[in-house]
């Protein structure tokens, strides 16, 4: 495991997730602060629940529409035909919009409006409180848990199963929660690592590691050897 993300992050680099706002912009880009303000912790959870089903190049025009409109400021007095509407591009928004609000909902009720203060929560309780919030599932919690709070939980995504399998690592059976027991006990426990690991897979995943038709023979992982392969049309 640990030689799989090495030989990740010497082929594609530092991937920088998850894209936040930087100050005087309005567009996300890949530079992550290693401790994001209340804001950018608001903008990372929000673009976690957009990302659901759609492609990240969509949640960018959502989240510079958001910003547009000055959202992150007033989020908890935002009006939620305007939040359908401004989120649009991130497809499904009438859904988007209704979960984004259950989210701000538990950061205003339980926890004063104050984003830094639920994340403030020890980490499995917090994964409790997010799986309770109708519309975040599991890759939405650990994304918000991982990249918002900044704490050490581990994403699992399709690429990063796809690969897993692929590689030999994780059986056809294994669900989410074997998969996450499986990197976090497999790694040293550490934020930095979790979050570039999980970018780098999918980093991966689109380069190389495609559903139908992967480009083995130019792989990474191939080349040296931490994966057969598959072979064409399996
Ligand atoms: S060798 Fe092929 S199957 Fe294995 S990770 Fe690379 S692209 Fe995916």
């Amino acid at each position: 495991m640990p030689e799989i993300y090495r030989v990740l992050l010497g082929a594609y680099g530092r991937q920088g997730w998850w894209p936040v706002t930087p100050r005087g912009k309005k567009r996300p880009e890949y530079s992550c602060p290693k401790r994001p303000s209340s804001r950018e912790s608001l903008e990372i959870a929000v673009g976690a629940i957009l990302t659901q089903n759609t492609s990240w190049s969509n949640v960018e025009r959502a989240v510079e529409n958001l910003n547009r409109t000055g959202f992150f400021c007033r989020p908890f007095s935002f009006p939620d035909a305007l939040l359908k509407k401004t989120i649009r591009p991130s497809g499904y928004y009438n859904q988007k919009a209704v979960y984004v609000r259950n989210f701000l909902d538990v950061v205003k009720k339980d926890f004063g409006g104050d984003i830094k203060r639920l994340f403030a929560v020890e980490g499995g309780r917090l994964r409790r409180i997010l799986l309770d919030v109708k519309g975040i599932g599991p890759e939405t919690a650990d994304s918000i848990i991982l990249y918002a709070a900044r704490k050490p939980v581990f994403v699992i995504d399709a690429y990063t199963m796809r690969i897993m399998r692929r590689a030999g690592l994780l059986s056809g059976s294994a669900g989410y929660e074997r998969a996450r027991a499986f990197f976090e006990t497999s790694l040293p426990r550490s934020v930095g690592i979790y979050s570039e690991y999980h970018a780098l897979l999918v980093r991966q995943g689109k380069e190389y590691c495609h559903k139908k038709n992967p480009l083995c023979a130019a792989c990474p992982l191939f080349g040296k050897s931490m994966c057969p392969g598959v072979r064409r049309g399996q």
